[in-house]
């Protein structure tokens, strides 16, 4: 009789909690469905469960890259507005991923493929330039939809909401208090395994060119895409960067040396060297100040120049020596 008594307890209790998607709804977008880490709100079901999937399949890497739970999401198709993502903040999705609708995906891309294409075919005829744009803007939609997309945009903002709680994510990615480096680094690494593969190769072949790569630099760089994001956030768009052969070299690079800086890290040291780096630098400190407190213990030098050396050679030894 007790258990029936607790159990109708229970079952009413439940009835009252409005659930994730009753709370996240958006009346312009006809499906939502709960996954473990948050909802997905979407045009149709089977971008939404691929979309679900992708952003699931991040969370646990998360977890284990940065020792703490990600954030509950809300992934939001056809672009959001600030005011739908304040209310799914106030809401207890506390990050918001708007992706750009197809169409505007398709607009940005032809723009880059275009003037790329006109510079380096000034003699082609307007019909040549046309059809050469299409193929090859077909060819990078598939690339940079939703589904291969989530999982590093997810790592941006969920380093953010970590490690800055509270810290604007609508101003967009580039914009944050992390620097460009590690909220570059915290991407990457949410990505597929075929997409990380993808990243050592465009590494191993600027490691061949013999283009120089000093981490000082690299500690201190902006981000190549910022001025592109800064320019999307101002039209109210998503910023979509991940890399495709549409961003230009400097962004592809910087995704490759991120992604292998990340694999340096974390085979010399320990699984949660990048939660510790994190912390420091929620903390303020740079990495040089990082280096000095932390570095001996965790296995690496403890300056920026010695760090140099302990990189160049573990490149070598795992890419060859440089071209
Ligand atoms: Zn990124």
């Amino acid at each position: 009789m007790r258990t029936g008594i607790c159990l109708a307890i229970l079952l009413a209790a439940n009835s009252q909690a409005a659930t994730l998607c009753e709370v996240a709804r958006l009346d312009r977008l006809p499906v939502c469905i709960e996954t473990a880490g948050g909802v997905i709100l979407a045009i149709n079901t089977p971008e939404a469960e691929a979309l679900g999937a992708a952003a699931e399949s991040a969370r646990p890497i998360f977890r284990v890259r940065f020792g703490r739970d990600a954030p509950r999401y809300a992934v939001v198709q056809n672009e959001a507005s600030a005011e739908e993502i304040g209310r799914l903040k106030d809401n207890g999705f506390p990050v918001v991923l708007p992706l750009p609708s197809k169409a505007d995906l398709i607009a940005q891309i032809e723009i880059q493929v275009r003037s790329a294409v006109e510079e380096q075919l000034p003699e082609a005829s307007d019909a040549e330039i046309d059809s050469l744009v299409a193929e090859i803007v077909d060819r990078q939609v598939a690339a940079v939809s939703g589904v291969a997309i989530v999982a590093h945009e997810l790592g941006h903002l969920w380093l953010q909401e970590t490690f800055w709680p509270g810290a604007s994510s609508v101003e967009g990615q580039y914009g944050g208090p992390a620097p460009d480096w590690l909220e570059e680094v915290a991407a990457v690494v949410m990505e597929t395994e075929l997409l990380s593969e993808r990243r050592r190769a465009a590494f191993f072949e600027i490691w061949q060119q013999g283009l120089s790569f000093d981490l000082a630099a690299f500690f201190a760089m902006e981000h190549p895409a910022k001025l592109t994001a800064d320019a999307a956030r101002k039209a109210g768009r998503a910023i979509v960067k991940v890399g495709s052969a549409a961003d230009g070299p400097d962004i592809d690079a910087f995704y490759a040396k991120s992604r292998v800086f990340a694999d340096f890290l974390i085979d010399v040291t320990d699984q949660e060297i990048l939660a510790s780096i994190a912390e420091a630098a929620a903390q303020g400190s740079s990495m040089e100040q990082w280096l000095a407190a932390q570095g001996n213990e965790r296995g690496l030098p403890s300056d920026l120049k010695s760090l140099e050396l302990a990189w160049r050679e573990w490149v070598t030894s795992v890419y060859g020596p440089p071209g």
